[in-house]
């Protein structure tokens, strides 16, 4: 990790900095817990998006199989009708 005051590479954990013997323990956590929330954010937002999707795409697949038996009906029946 890269010290946030003096810009030197540092041990990832520190809680001083060697260089400029700066204290990064508040600053690294905070930021730490930063971005677990934002990740826990995007992660939620995209596991809605791929259950809509999955949604819509079940939603699709019946309307299809649907349109699909029903064409078939029609066709035995259009068949019978022209059998006579
Ligand atoms: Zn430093």
């Amino acid at each position: 990790m890269q010290c946030p005051y003096c810009k030197e590479e540092i041990k990832d954990g520190a809680i001083k900095c060697k260089h400029c013997s700066s204290f990064l323990n508040d600053v690294s956590k905070d930021s730490t817990e930063k971005n677990e929330v934002t990740n826990r954010i995007e992660v939620r937002q995209k596991k809605d998006k791929i259950n809509k999707t999955n949604k819509f795409k079940s939603e699709t697949w019946w309307q299809i199989w649907g349109f699909i038996v029903i064409i078939a009906f029609i066709i035995r029946v259009f068949k019978h009708c022209s059998a006579k």
